[in-house]
């Protein structure tokens, strides 16, 4: 439950696909067992269903929901990134590249120079059907190749500007195009036209690490936001090796956020209102009214060259500890009840809380909180960790917050 942790967590982590199957892993560990998304009959005491970007796991409170509620912690398991496009391979001037789309709100220009790998998951016909198996190759394969400076004399002074379309296919090799089932199929020893299908993006190749002087701060990709899935599932594994809480504790990690979470298995989707239906032992509209739902994701931290893109009163420091996240028109879920609720639980474990509202002529941005508040009708309060370089290929946040959200996070899901 600590910065190293989230380290680890982040580099089994290349894709959303890699960070589920990295979240079901450790539950397996800790105890809980896997329900297919159809199950049957009464579910285990803990549990979890995956459906591929997505899982949701729970520990069974010795109470109903129904008269205890149920306590809920939700993330995002996504991450801005480029992803390949259906038959991506082609070649240009004695090239071979790889056509993209950005997935989420890319910071473009930080893909650039970078060696990345391919990652995600395909699927192949194999002798049982259709199967899908993850893919990662670690190798430096493909490049987004910056122009030099003495071509764009102007870059420094005007910013670099890249058309998505025709500035972002990495380059692959030399020569003719190279088939995406060609550089899989070798990765995964399997004939090139048993591949069927694939979710595959390209990933940063450094790894994460601590960072700075005193190793206060975490250097690393995908901050935004396995940090907070890192937190929500140490919590849950704490909740189970604890004293059994009289409500259900639920981990809820969607996939989709970035780009709106309106999917079969994002937050706007009815998977967890079916889970917790499962779960409620009475009727879901009064366990659901008895319910909280802490929304984590990451927060904007002061950034010292850019201090005034914030609202003066509110600049929250990395290493400051959880950030309340405040938008009066709602981008945040967050209401008086629910802030009191998070700070009072935060106060009790002894772990300082900071305060976010975006500048009055800034847009504020939007979390998974609001949607699943809606959808499920649970009192919820958007919180994060602090960090720089939001969407960038590699980000930067505080070392000791994570211990901190986690333990925060614990507090709440064991019915505090
Ligand atoms: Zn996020």
């Amino acid at each position: 439950m600590n910065a190293r942790g989230l380290v680890d967590f982040i580099n089994a982590s290349p894709s959303p696909f890699h960070c589920v199957a990295e979240v079901t892993r450790r539950l397996l560990q800790a105890g809980f067992s896997e329900t297919p998304d159809d199950a049957e009959g009464p579910l285990p005491e803990r549990g979890f269903l995956c459906r591929s970007g997505t899982v949701h796991a729970w520990v069974r409170g010795t109470d109903a929901p129904a008269s205890a509620g149920f306590r809920l912690v939700g993330a995002h398991t996504d991450s801005p990134n480029l992803r390949l496009k259906p038959s991506p391979a082609f070649a240009k001037e004695g090239y071979a590249l790889l056509g993209v789309e950005t997935y989420g709100g890319v910071l473009l220009h930080t893909w650039t120079d970078r060696d990345l790998g391919i990652s995600g998951r395909v699927v192949v016909r194999g002798d049982r059907g259709l199967e899908t198996r993850l893919v990662r190759i670690d190798r430096p394969l493909a490049r987004v190749a910056n122009l030099a400076i003495h071509l764009d004399r102007e870059v420094n002074t005007k910013g670099l500007v890249l058309n998505k379309q025709t500035h972002l296919p990495p380059i692959v090799a030399l020569g003719s195009a190279v088939p995406v089932e060609t550089l899989v199929a070798s990765a995964l020893h399997i004939d090139p036209k048993a591949l069927l299908g694939f979710d595959l993006g390209l990933h940063d190749l450094q790894p994460a690490t601590l960072g700075g002087l005193n190793d206060e701060f975490i250097f690393a990709p995908r901050l935004d936001n396995q940090a907070s899935c890192y937190t929500a599932l140490e919590a849950l594994i704490a909740v189970a090796a604890g004293q059994r809480p009289a409500s259900t504790a639920v981990m809820a990690l969607f996939d989709h956020e970035e780009c709106g979470s309106g999917s079969e298995r994002g937050a706007e989707s009815a998977l967890l209102g079916h889970l917790l239906e499962a779960l409620a032992e009475g009727p879901l509209r009064r366990a659901l009214a008895r319910s909280f739902l802490v929304s984590a994701d990451m927060a904007h931290g002061v950034h010292p060259n850019y201090a005034d893109r914030h609202e003066p009163h509110h600049k929250p420091m990395l290493g400051g500890g959880p950030v309340i996240k405040t938008n009066v028109n709602l981008s945040y879920a967050t209401d008086a009840e629910t802030a009191a609720r998070f700070r009072a639980a935060c106060a009790d474990e002894g772990v300082a809380t900071q305060d976010y509202v975006v500048r009055s002529d800034l847009p504020c941005g939007s979390t998974i909180g609001s949607i699943a508040a809606a959808g499920l009708a649970v009192r919820t309060v958007d919180v994060g960790c602090a960090m720089l370089s939001m969407h960038s290929i590699r980000e930067q946040a505080g070392a000791d917050d994570v211990a901190a959200m986690a333990r925060a996070m614990r507090r709440l899901l064991a019915g505090g």
